[in-house]
């Protein structure tokens, strides 16, 4: 019987390790492809400028007598392609900053109210130029420790991004709340809204749901990858509710008090 019972037991402790076993490897595997994907979707974005680049400098070298106009015209869409590359480029440097996690949080005490003010003045013009009421409300005075830093990029990105995914005549709504634990900052737009099936997938790097519109209004697939590390960071949390055609709403939650 005791043979029985050992036999038994080390059965399944062998059956344990060899699923925890497939249960590592599958994980590995996992991270792997998510790297490869990674990289290639990197190497694939920043090539993208490059070969437009390469394509308007060819058409220039190509030609004789160039009159000044369409000269001009190249080099300003050659210039525009740098832009975009710079913006790619910055993009990943801030997600590969936020990715190194706890060690490069700078955390300081922090008047949200006013962080978000200046954000708004900064956004402000963006707004008005595409005809789009930008407006705060704000419920209390809220002083946080935070990343001032990766907090205002944050909020700006999901700010920005109410203004850019929105409509001529549109409104985007920013509200900061808090309890006794957390502070909360809604950006409430009646934007183009997120398709059903996108919602949970925004925050992956790159992902976009109309890559060309995206691209069209400089959007590079990172700003919510990098808005949700920096959330992460401070132990919070990100949700968003969308409607397609009438509008989405970010709800972002962060401990007033860091927790290391
Ligand atoms: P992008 O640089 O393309 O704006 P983000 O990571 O910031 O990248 O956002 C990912 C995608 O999520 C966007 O391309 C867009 O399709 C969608 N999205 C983000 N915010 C909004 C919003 N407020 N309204 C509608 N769509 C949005």
């Amino acid at each position: 019987y005791e043979a029985d019972f050992i036999s038994v037991n080390s059965y399944s402790e062998t059956e344990t390790m060899s699923a925890a076993c497939d249960e590592m490897l599958r994980r590995l595997q996992t991270l792997d492809e998510s790297r490869q994907e990674f990289v290639s979707n990197v190497s694939h974005e920043l090539k993208t400028p490059l070969t437009s680049m390469k394509v308007l400098a060819d058409s220039l070298m190509g030609q004789e007598d160039i009159p000044v106009e369409l000269y001009r015209e190249f080099m300003t869409d050659i210039g525009a392609e740098i832009d975009r590359e710079n913006k790619i480029i910055n993009d990943l440097l801030s997600l590969v900053k936020m990715d190194k996690s706890a060690g490069n949080i700078n955390i300081t005490s922090v008047q949200i109210n006013e962080l978000l003010e200046r954000i708004m003045k900064r956004l402000r013009p963006i707004a008005q130029k595409q005809n789009v009421e930008l407006v705060m409300e704000s419920f209390r005075p809220v002083v946080a420790e935070v990343d001032e830093v990766k907090l205002t990029l944050a909020l700006t990105n999901l700010i920005e991004n109410a203004i850019k995914y929105n409509n001529p005549d549109g409104w985007v709504h920013v509200s900061l709340n808090a309890d006794h634990q957390n502070f909360f900052v809604t950006v409430e737009d009646n934007g183009i809204g997120i398709p059903k099936e996108a919602q949970n997938r925004i925050f992956e790097r790159f992902y976009r749901v109309d890559k060309s519109h995206s691209r069209e209004i400089g959007g590079t697939g990172l700003g919510l990858a990098i808005a949700r590390n920096a959330i992460i960071m401070h132990r919070g949390a990100i949700k968003v509710h969308s409607m397609e055609g009438e509008g989405t709403t970010f709800t972002v939650r962060i401990p007033l008090t860091y927790i290391s």
